[in-house]
């Protein structure tokens, strides 16, 4: 079986076991029909591109934990892209992973002579895994070069710089998605399906909790000027954005509470954990948790008639649905667990391919960066913030 093959079987077997949970899930035979029409149109479309010989070809910028522990490794589960370029500021590591996943040396790049990469034709993408402050500036160098980018979450730490980015992107006509590759997660795309058909009732309540243990006190994410701030930059985002597209409302105000042991090395200068509430326009409100000390891991809706929820919710892998069913029972539908980097890249590259706009757009991430600036605002004046 060649790796291609290999792949549209587990994308098939995937497609089944999805069919048979949003059954399972209560979608009308009609909505699932449609959905399915859609999904077959899609991959049509995208099978026309292929034939024309074209896989989207990737420069990863940043060979860190994310760089080399994720995101090279899933080209493999890849469809329409591929890894051609490499940039990094160790040129060993660099030519080391560039053997390991078949990357013409050619293809390696610094941080200083990035630009060359207008230059070559196989890169179509910048995918940045850099610390949080150096994003939008490389979005805007990769635009410059005429090439389109997946960028990482947080966007950037100012909205000044997001907004640079955006407009970079535009300027040049070049498309630009934030990493959020939950928006793309199935088991998440179920439970915003769960609350938009109601199937819990009118909602009513979000609860949205994202967190681990922080380790080396000297990464840059405990920096303030590289991560932009702590817990919640980096990984409450999480539970921002959840809340936003299970809701699939903008808050209009936020009030929060920030904390951090500032004995604990880890603590010196970011907070360590921040609790926020968001008030929607339909009247949920969504009380969010997120923490560099405590594992939190759980996105979950509740409504006048039950309730919906992902745990975990952010994991790379095994995230999983479940619904409260009728007589105290619960629904636990398999819905797939692919890998969550592939599937983000290649719905990218769809957009390229079929002029698309991303999903996870530079507007989705520059908004989050908005509101968790007045979540900091909020937990400083102790005020409520209207956004
Ligand atoms: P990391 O520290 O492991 O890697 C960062 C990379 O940037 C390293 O290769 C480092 O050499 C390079 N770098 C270049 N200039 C640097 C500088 N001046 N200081 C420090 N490093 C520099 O970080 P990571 O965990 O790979 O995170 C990278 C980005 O990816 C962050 O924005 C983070 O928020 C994001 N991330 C996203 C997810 C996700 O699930 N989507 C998961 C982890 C990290």
């Amino acid at each position: 079986m060649t790796d291609n093959s290999r792949h549209n079987a587990s994308r098939r077997t995937f497609l089944q076991t999805s069919a048979a949970g949003l059954a399972a899930a209560g979608l009308t035979s009609r909505a699932f029909a449609q959905a399915q029409e859609q999904e077959k149109e899609q991959d049509a479309a995208t099978a026309g591109a292929q034939a024309g010989g074209k896989k989207i070809g990737y420069a990863v910028m940043g060979l860190g934990q994310l760089g080399m522990g994720q995101i090279l490794p899933a080209f493999k589960n890849c469809k329409y892209s591929r890894v051609t370029a490499l940039v990094s500021g160790k040129p060993d590591k660099a030519r080391a992973e560039a053997e390991k996943y078949g990357v013409d040396p050619k293809n390696i790049y610094n941080y200083d002579n990035f630009d060359k990469i207008k230059d070559n034709g196989q890169v179509d993408v910048v995918y940045v895994v850099l610390p949080n402050n150096m994003h939008a500036d490389f979005v805007v160098r990769a635009a410059q070069a005429g090439k389109h980018v997946l960028c990482e979450k947080p966007f950037d730490v100012t909205v000044e710089k997001c907004q640079q980015a955006i407009d970079a992107c535009k300027k040049h006509n070049r498309k630009l998605q934030i990493g959020y590759r939950l928006m793309y997660e199935p088991n998440n795309l179920r439970l915003v399906e769960a609350v938009a058909k109601k199937e819990i009732g009118e909602p009513k309540i979000l609860e949205c909790g994202a967190g681990f243990s922080i380790g080396d006190p000297n990464q840059w994410r405990l920096k303030m000027d590289m991560a932009g701030g702590g817990c919640l930059m980096d990984i409450g985002v999480y539970a921002l954005s959840a809340a936003r597209y299970i809701t699939r409302e903008e808050p209009t105000e936020v009030t929060a509470f920030t904390f951090a042991n500032r004995q604990d090395p880890r603590f010196k200068e970011v907070e360590e954990h921040c609790n926020f509430d968001l008030r929607f326009p339909s009247g949920v409100l969504a009380s969010c948790t997120s923490s560099y000390s405590c594992g939190l891991n759980r996105f979950r809706a509740i409504g006048t008639r039950g309730w919906a929820e992902c745990e975990p919710a952010l994991s790379y892998r095994g995230v999983k649905f479940r619904k409260s069913g009728r007589g105290g029972q619960v629904d636990e539908p398999d819905l797939g667990d692919p890998d969550q980097f592939a599937t983000e890249m290649d719905a990218l590259a769809q957009c390229i391919l079929e002029n698309k706009e991303p999903k996870a757009s530079g507007e989705q991430g520059l908004r989050d960066v908005k509101i968790m600036l007045a979540i900091y605002e909020a937990a400083k004046t102790g005020k409520t913030i209207k956004l």
